[in-house]
Protein backbone atom coordinates (compact mmCIF):
# COMPACT_ATOMS: atom_id res chain seq x y z
CA UNK A 1 0.00 0.00 0.00
CA UNK A 2 1.65 3.15 -0.69
CA UNK A 3 0.74 6.37 0.79
CA UNK A 4 -0.09 9.06 -2.11
CA UNK A 5 2.87 12.16 -2.27
CA UNK A 6 0.02 14.20 -1.67
CA UNK A 7 -1.05 12.90 1.63
CA UNK A 8 2.50 13.03 3.06
CA UNK A 9 2.41 16.63 2.32
CA UNK A 10 -0.80 17.02 3.97
CA UNK A 11 0.20 15.63 7.18
CA UNK A 12 3.37 17.68 6.68
CA UNK A 13 1.15 20.86 6.47
CA UNK A 14 -0.50 19.59 9.90
CA UNK A 15 2.87 18.86 12.00
CA UNK A 16 4.18 22.34 10.74
CA UNK A 17 0.62 24.04 12.52
CA UNK A 18 1.68 21.85 15.77
CA UNK A 19 -1.16 19.49 14.87
CA UNK A 20 -0.98 15.61 15.30
CA UNK A 21 -0.72 12.88 12.27
CA UNK A 22 -1.10 9.34 13.25
CA UNK A 23 1.53 7.45 10.97
CA UNK A 24 2.04 3.70 10.25
CA UNK A 25 5.02 2.02 10.98
CA UNK A 26 6.79 -1.72 11.19
CA UNK A 27 5.48 -1.94 14.76
CA UNK A 28 1.69 -0.38 15.58
CA UNK A 29 0.69 3.53 14.42
CA UNK A 30 2.22 6.35 16.09
CA UNK A 31 0.78 9.63 17.05
CA UNK A 32 3.16 12.15 15.61
CA UNK A 33 3.87 15.06 16.46
CA UNK A 34 6.54 17.83 15.82
CA UNK A 35 9.07 16.64 18.56
CA UNK A 36 10.91 19.80 19.03
CA UNK A 37 8.05 22.29 19.85
CA UNK A 38 6.74 21.82 23.44
CA UNK A 39 3.04 22.81 22.54
CA UNK A 40 2.82 20.03 19.96
CA UNK A 41 4.34 17.32 22.20
CA UNK A 42 2.15 18.75 24.91
CA UNK A 43 -0.91 18.08 22.80
CA UNK A 44 0.14 14.57 22.22
CA UNK A 45 0.00 14.21 26.18
CA UNK A 46 -3.31 15.42 26.45
CA UNK A 47 -5.05 13.66 23.34
CA UNK A 48 -3.42 10.89 24.76
CA UNK A 49 -4.26 11.07 28.67
CA UNK A 50 -0.70 9.97 29.00
CA UNK A 51 0.88 10.46 32.16
CA UNK A 52 3.43 13.00 32.10
CA UNK A 53 5.89 11.26 33.73
CA UNK A 54 5.56 7.94 30.83
CA UNK A 55 8.23 9.64 28.28
CA UNK A 56 7.87 9.54 24.29
CA UNK A 57 9.79 7.80 21.66
CA UNK A 58 11.48 10.82 19.17
CA UNK A 59 11.48 9.20 15.80
CA UNK A 60 14.02 9.89 13.08
CA UNK A 61 15.34 9.37 9.55
CA UNK A 62 18.04 7.75 10.76
CA UNK A 63 21.88 8.13 12.67
CA UNK A 64 22.56 11.54 11.79
CA UNK A 65 19.07 13.28 12.88
CA UNK A 66 19.37 11.15 15.95
CA UNK A 67 22.85 12.17 17.10
CA UNK A 68 21.78 16.00 17.09
CA UNK A 69 19.11 15.08 19.48
CA UNK A 70 21.72 13.39 21.70
CA UNK A 71 24.37 14.48 24.35
CA UNK A 72 26.42 11.50 23.68
CA UNK A 73 26.45 9.32 20.80
CA UNK A 74 28.21 6.41 22.38
CA UNK A 75 29.89 3.20 20.58
CA UNK A 76 26.71 1.30 21.40
CA UNK A 77 24.68 3.46 19.80
CA UNK A 78 26.54 3.36 17.04
CA UNK A 79 26.84 -0.36 16.42
CA UNK A 80 23.19 -1.23 17.32
CA UNK A 81 22.06 1.77 14.89
CA UNK A 82 24.14 0.62 12.23
CA UNK A 83 22.96 -3.12 12.71
CA UNK A 84 19.12 -2.27 13.65
CA UNK A 85 18.07 0.33 12.27
CA UNK A 86 15.59 1.46 10.10
CA UNK A 87 13.95 -1.06 12.65
CA UNK A 88 12.08 -1.95 15.74
CA UNK A 89 14.94 -0.79 18.41
CA UNK A 90 14.55 1.73 20.20
CA UNK A 91 17.83 3.75 22.08
CA UNK A 92 17.69 5.91 25.63
CA UNK A 93 20.60 7.65 25.55
CA UNK A 94 21.23 11.23 27.29
CA UNK A 95 18.56 13.75 26.00
CA UNK A 96 20.58 17.05 24.10
CA UNK A 97 19.29 20.69 26.07
CA UNK A 98 17.06 21.33 22.50
CA UNK A 99 15.05 18.61 22.69
CA UNK A 100 11.95 19.96 25.70
CA UNK A 101 12.21 18.09 28.39
CA UNK A 102 8.55 16.90 28.62
CA UNK A 103 9.22 14.62 25.53
CA UNK A 104 11.10 12.65 28.51
CA UNK A 105 8.83 12.75 31.24
CA UNK A 106 11.40 15.40 32.90
CA UNK A 107 14.25 12.55 32.63
CA UNK A 108 18.02 13.54 31.28
CA UNK A 109 17.50 10.62 28.89
CA UNK A 110 15.80 10.84 25.17
CA UNK A 111 15.02 7.72 23.31
CA UNK A 112 15.09 7.59 19.19
CA UNK A 113 13.83 5.30 17.05
CA UNK A 114 14.14 4.84 13.26
CA UNK A 115 11.26 2.85 11.93
CA UNK A 116 11.04 0.93 8.98
CA UNK A 117 8.45 2.10 7.06
CA UNK A 118 8.14 3.51 3.48
CA UNK A 119 5.38 5.97 5.06
CA UNK A 120 6.92 6.92 8.50
CA UNK A 121 10.38 7.11 6.49
CA UNK A 122 8.74 9.70 3.54
CA UNK A 123 6.71 11.80 6.84
CA UNK A 124 10.16 11.90 8.77
CA UNK A 125 12.49 13.47 5.62
CA UNK A 126 9.78 15.18 4.12
CA UNK A 127 9.03 17.18 7.58
CA UNK A 128 12.77 17.37 7.79
CA UNK A 129 12.85 16.91 11.54
CA UNK A 130 12.01 14.63 14.70
CA UNK A 131 8.87 13.60 15.26
CA UNK A 132 7.56 12.04 19.05
CA UNK A 133 5.06 8.96 17.87
CA UNK A 134 3.73 6.97 20.79
CA UNK A 135 1.23 4.64 19.90
CA UNK A 136 -2.03 6.27 18.76
CA UNK A 137 -4.27 4.85 21.27
CA UNK A 138 -5.51 6.55 24.48
CA UNK A 139 -3.25 5.74 27.19
CA UNK A 140 -3.91 2.34 28.90
CA UNK A 141 -5.86 1.37 25.53
CA UNK A 142 -4.70 -1.68 23.39
CA UNK A 143 -2.18 -0.41 20.68
CA UNK A 144 -3.33 0.16 17.15
CA UNK A 145 -1.95 -2.32 14.13
CA UNK A 146 -4.64 -0.37 12.08
CA UNK A 147 -5.28 2.46 10.80
CA UNK A 148 -9.31 2.03 11.96
CA UNK A 149 -7.86 1.17 15.65
CA UNK A 150 -6.76 4.64 15.34
CA UNK A 151 -9.82 5.93 14.66
CA UNK A 152 -11.99 4.49 17.24
CA UNK A 153 -9.86 6.22 19.75
CA UNK A 154 -9.10 9.94 18.14
CA UNK A 155 -12.92 9.76 15.92
CA UNK A 156 -12.45 13.34 15.04
CA UNK A 157 -10.52 13.41 11.60
CA UNK A 158 -9.71 17.61 12.61
CA UNK A 159 -7.97 16.54 15.50
CA UNK A 160 -6.15 13.82 14.71
CA UNK A 161 -5.43 13.08 10.74
CA UNK A 162 -4.58 9.02 9.82
CA UNK A 163 -2.03 8.27 7.18
CA UNK A 164 -3.47 4.53 6.66
CA UNK A 165 -1.06 1.96 5.22
CA UNK A 166 -2.86 -1.29 6.28
CA UNK A 167 -1.93 -3.87 8.67
CA UNK A 168 1.35 -3.25 10.58
CA UNK A 169 4.02 -5.86 10.18
CA UNK A 170 5.11 -6.47 13.37
CA UNK A 171 2.38 -5.76 15.80
CA UNK A 172 3.68 -4.62 18.79
CA UNK A 173 5.95 -2.00 20.26
CA UNK A 174 9.77 -1.66 19.57
CA UNK A 175 12.48 -3.20 22.21
CA UNK A 176 13.02 -0.29 24.00
CA UNK A 177 17.15 -0.49 25.07
CA UNK A 178 19.21 2.01 27.70
CA UNK A 179 22.69 2.80 26.59
CA UNK A 180 23.27 6.32 28.77
CA UNK A 181 25.06 4.95 31.36
CA UNK A 182 27.65 2.40 29.92
CA UNK A 183 25.42 -0.79 31.09
CA UNK A 184 23.09 -1.52 28.16
CA UNK A 185 19.81 -3.41 29.23
CA UNK A 186 16.53 -4.00 27.77
CA UNK A 187 13.76 -1.88 29.61
CA UNK A 188 11.02 -3.40 26.88
CA UNK A 189 11.02 -6.71 25.03
CA UNK A 190 10.43 -6.12 21.40
CA UNK A 191 11.15 -8.38 18.10
CA UNK A 192 15.06 -7.62 18.53
CA UNK A 193 16.49 -9.24 21.52
CA UNK A 194 18.46 -9.74 23.91
CA UNK A 195 20.51 -12.63 22.10
CA UNK A 196 20.92 -10.70 19.06
CA UNK A 197 22.14 -7.31 21.02
CA UNK A 198 24.50 -9.09 23.02
CA UNK A 199 25.74 -10.52 19.49
CA UNK A 200 26.10 -7.07 18.32
CA UNK A 201 27.63 -5.43 21.16
CA UNK A 202 30.23 -7.93 22.14
CA UNK A 203 28.98 -7.76 25.50
CA UNK A 204 26.10 -9.57 27.64
CA UNK A 205 22.48 -7.31 27.54
CA UNK A 206 20.86 -7.51 30.47
CA UNK A 207 16.89 -7.98 30.26
CA UNK A 208 15.41 -6.05 32.98
CA UNK A 209 11.45 -6.07 31.62
CA UNK A 210 11.87 -9.84 32.40
CA UNK A 211 8.43 -11.45 32.34
CA UNK A 212 6.42 -14.16 30.88
CA UNK A 213 5.85 -16.03 34.58
CA UNK A 214 2.57 -14.16 34.31
CA UNK A 215 3.33 -11.18 36.70
CA UNK A 216 4.74 -7.92 35.39
CA UNK A 217 7.39 -7.11 37.39
CA UNK A 218 6.09 -5.04 40.25
CA UNK A 219 8.19 -2.45 43.27
CA UNK A 220 10.61 -4.70 45.20
CA UNK A 221 11.67 -6.79 42.85
CA UNK A 222 13.16 -5.91 39.11
CA UNK A 223 10.54 -3.28 38.99
CA UNK A 224 11.48 -0.88 41.28
CA UNK A 225 15.14 -0.48 38.67
CA UNK A 226 12.40 -0.34 36.25
CA UNK A 227 9.99 2.01 37.58
CA UNK A 228 12.84 4.44 37.99
CA UNK A 229 14.25 3.84 34.21
CA UNK A 230 11.56 3.78 32.28
CA UNK A 231 8.33 4.72 34.32
CA UNK A 232 5.90 4.53 31.76
CA UNK A 233 6.66 0.49 31.69
CA UNK A 234 5.24 -0.19 35.61
CA UNK A 235 2.04 1.29 34.32
CA UNK A 236 -1.22 -1.62 33.48
CA UNK A 237 -1.00 -1.27 29.71
CA UNK A 238 -2.24 -2.83 26.67
CA UNK A 239 -5.31 -3.58 28.26
CA UNK A 240 -8.75 -4.52 26.41
CA UNK A 241 -11.85 -2.91 28.12
CA UNK A 242 -13.07 -6.56 29.89
CA UNK A 243 -11.08 -8.61 32.27
CA UNK A 244 -8.63 -10.57 30.35
CA UNK A 245 -6.99 -13.77 32.02
CA UNK A 246 -4.12 -15.68 31.11
CA UNK A 247 -4.60 -19.15 31.54
CA UNK A 248 -2.97 -22.53 30.29
CA UNK A 249 -4.95 -25.49 28.67
CA UNK A 250 -5.53 -27.30 31.78
CA UNK A 251 -7.11 -24.65 33.42
CA UNK A 252 -9.51 -23.81 30.55
CA UNK A 253 -12.38 -26.69 31.17
CA UNK A 254 -12.69 -25.07 34.85
CA UNK A 255 -12.67 -21.51 33.82
CA UNK A 256 -15.52 -21.63 31.29
CA UNK A 257 -17.62 -23.81 34.38
CA UNK A 258 -16.75 -21.04 36.43
CA UNK A 259 -18.45 -18.49 33.66
CA UNK A 260 -20.91 -21.10 32.40
CA UNK A 261 -19.98 -20.91 29.13
CA UNK A 262 -22.11 -17.92 27.53
CA UNK A 263 -19.82 -15.44 29.26
CA UNK A 264 -16.26 -16.55 27.94
CA UNK A 265 -14.25 -15.38 24.86
CA UNK A 266 -11.52 -17.48 24.00
CA UNK A 267 -8.13 -16.39 22.72
CA UNK A 268 -6.29 -19.39 21.38
CA UNK A 269 -3.92 -20.54 19.03
CA UNK A 270 -4.71 -23.82 19.57
CA UNK A 271 -7.46 -26.50 17.51
CA UNK A 272 -10.69 -26.25 19.41
CA UNK A 273 -14.19 -27.01 18.48
CA UNK A 274 -15.45 -25.80 22.12
CA UNK A 275 -19.30 -24.52 21.66
CA UNK A 276 -21.49 -22.69 24.21
CA UNK A 277 -19.16 -20.09 25.01
CA UNK A 278 -19.29 -16.34 23.29
CA UNK A 279 -16.59 -16.35 21.38
CA UNK A 280 -13.58 -17.77 20.33
CA UNK A 281 -10.95 -15.64 18.13
CA UNK A 282 -8.35 -17.97 16.41
CA UNK A 283 -4.41 -17.12 16.41
CA UNK A 284 -1.97 -18.21 14.51
CA UNK A 285 0.97 -20.56 16.21
CA UNK A 286 4.35 -19.11 14.57
CA UNK A 287 5.69 -15.93 16.84
CA UNK A 288 5.79 -13.78 14.33
CA UNK A 289 2.09 -14.48 13.03
CA UNK A 290 1.18 -14.65 16.66
CA UNK A 291 2.50 -11.54 18.25
CA UNK A 292 1.15 -9.71 14.59
CA UNK A 293 -2.36 -10.85 15.36
CA UNK A 294 -2.39 -10.07 19.18
CA UNK A 295 -3.97 -6.50 19.82
CA UNK A 296 -6.39 -6.88 16.80
CA UNK A 297 -7.25 -10.48 18.62
CA UNK A 298 -7.73 -8.47 22.03
CA UNK A 299 -10.31 -5.99 20.13
CA UNK A 300 -12.30 -8.39 18.87
CA UNK A 301 -12.36 -10.50 21.36
CA UNK A 302 -13.35 -7.27 23.38
CA UNK A 303 -16.67 -6.44 21.03
CA UNK A 304 -18.03 -9.85 21.58
CA UNK A 305 -19.52 -8.94 24.61
CA UNK A 306 -18.24 -11.56 27.17
CA UNK A 307 -17.60 -10.89 30.81
CA UNK A 308 -14.36 -12.46 30.68
CA UNK A 309 -11.68 -12.96 28.00
CA UNK A 310 -9.27 -15.86 28.67
CA UNK A 311 -6.40 -15.97 26.29
CA UNK A 312 -4.78 -20.25 26.19
CA UNK A 313 -1.14 -19.40 27.11
CA UNK A 314 0.46 -20.32 23.54
CA UNK A 315 2.42 -23.55 23.30
CA UNK A 316 5.71 -21.90 21.98
CA UNK A 317 5.71 -19.26 25.06
CA UNK A 318 6.44 -22.00 27.73
CA UNK A 319 10.00 -21.14 27.84
CA UNK A 320 10.46 -17.20 27.80
CA UNK A 321 13.77 -15.61 27.09
CA UNK A 322 17.02 -16.77 28.94
CA UNK A 323 18.58 -13.86 27.93
CA UNK A 324 22.54 -14.33 27.45
CA UNK A 325 22.50 -16.54 30.89
CA UNK A 326 20.88 -19.67 29.40
CA UNK A 327 22.77 -21.85 26.99
CA UNK A 328 22.65 -20.10 24.32
CA UNK A 329 25.55 -21.89 22.01
CA UNK A 330 22.32 -24.23 20.47
CA UNK A 331 20.30 -21.16 19.58
CA UNK A 332 19.80 -20.46 15.86
CA UNK A 333 19.34 -17.10 14.31
CA UNK A 334 15.12 -17.97 13.66
CA UNK A 335 15.62 -19.66 17.49
CA UNK A 336 16.62 -16.35 18.83
CA UNK A 337 14.21 -14.05 17.10
CA UNK A 338 11.47 -16.33 17.57
CA UNK A 339 12.32 -16.42 21.36
CA UNK A 340 12.66 -12.12 21.32
CA UNK A 341 9.17 -12.45 20.17
CA UNK A 342 7.51 -15.01 22.86
CA UNK A 343 9.12 -13.08 25.33
CA UNK A 344 7.47 -9.81 23.97
CA UNK A 345 4.29 -11.35 23.38
CA UNK A 346 4.25 -12.53 27.34
CA UNK A 347 5.13 -9.50 28.51
CA UNK A 348 2.47 -8.11 26.67
CA UNK A 349 -0.42 -10.54 27.81
CA UNK A 350 1.58 -10.36 31.22
CA UNK A 351 0.07 -6.41 31.47
CA UNK A 352 -3.43 -6.87 29.60
CA UNK A 353 -4.42 -9.77 31.78
CA UNK A 354 -4.64 -10.80 35.46
CA UNK A 355 -3.92 -13.75 36.88
CA UNK A 356 -6.70 -16.04 37.54
CA UNK A 357 -9.00 -17.07 39.94
CA UNK A 358 -7.26 -15.46 43.14
CA UNK A 359 -9.60 -12.19 42.34
P1 LIG B 1 5.10 4.05 23.44
O1 LIG B 1 5.72 5.06 22.55
O2 LIG B 1 3.73 4.38 23.86
O3 LIG B 1 5.25 2.70 22.84
O4 LIG B 1 5.95 4.03 24.79
C1 LIG B 1 7.26 4.44 24.85
C2 LIG B 1 7.93 3.77 26.02
O5 LIG B 1 9.35 3.87 25.80
C3 LIG B 1 7.69 4.50 27.33
O6 LIG B 1 6.57 3.99 28.00
C4 LIG B 1 8.94 4.26 28.11
O7 LIG B 1 8.81 3.13 28.90
C5 LIG B 1 10.01 4.04 27.02
N1 LIG B 1 10.83 5.26 26.97
C6 LIG B 1 10.63 6.33 26.17
N2 LIG B 1 11.54 7.30 26.44
C7 LIG B 1 12.32 6.82 27.43
C8 LIG B 1 13.40 7.37 28.18
N3 LIG B 1 13.88 8.59 27.93
N4 LIG B 1 13.93 6.60 29.15
C9 LIG B 1 13.46 5.37 29.40
N5 LIG B 1 12.41 4.80 28.75
C10 LIG B 1 11.85 5.52 27.77
MG1 LIG C 1 1.95 2.88 24.03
Amino acid sequence: MTTPECEIDRAVQRLRRGGLVAFPTETVYGLGADALTPIAVARVFAAKGRPAHNPLIVHVTGREMAERRVCEWNDAAERLARQFWPGPLTLVLPRSPDVPEAVSGGDASVAVRCPDHPAALALLFKFGGPLVGPSANRSGEVSPTEAWHVRESFPDEAEVMIIDAGPCQHGIESTVVMLADGCPRVLRPGVVGVEALSAALGRKVEAIARVGDGGVPGPGRAGGRLAALSPGLCDRHYAPRTRAVLVGSDELDDLIDEFEGEGVVLITAGLTDREGIAGIVQMPFDAAGYAARLYAALREADAMGGRLIAVERPAGMAEPSRGVDGPSSCGTKQADLDRAIWTAVADRLARATRPWPSD
